[in-house]
């Protein structure tokens, strides 16, 4: 699972917990948390840091659905939907097969 950095939105109001960047584990489908668990005040993730600490194997798959879950942040789904398609050609990634219809749909292509 991914380790994410987050930080209040407003510091000024944060506890000691957000008052700093703090790291986050979670999977690649939760939703984004938007308040400290601890004092409840807003948070944000931080994008461009989060990074991957799964070990062996299942580095390689994760890494790709990293990747297309940033392009998904970011509203490139034209990019991440190409590159979940791609993917989901090897025998072992058909599963990425619906999360690229789901992004050709979100990118403005139609079925
Ligand atoms: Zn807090």
């Amino acid at each position: 699972m991914p380790i994410y950095e987050y930080e209040a939105t407003s510091p000024g109001r944060s506890c000691k917990k957000c008052a700093a960047t703090f790291e986050v584990l979670q999977r690649l489908s939760d939703p984004p948390l938007n308040s400290c668990p601890a004092c409840g005040q807003g948070i944000k993730r931080k994008i461009s840091r989060s990074r991957v600490i799964l070990p062996g194997s299942a580095r390689g798959r994760n890494e790709v659905e990293q990747k297309v879950a940033e392009y998904e942040r970011q509203g490139m789904y034209s990019h991440a939907a190409e590159l979940a398609d791609k993917e989901s050609e090897k025998p072992e990634k058909t599963y990425l097969k619906e999360r690229a219809i789901d992004d050709y749909r979100k990118a403005g292509y139609e079925f």
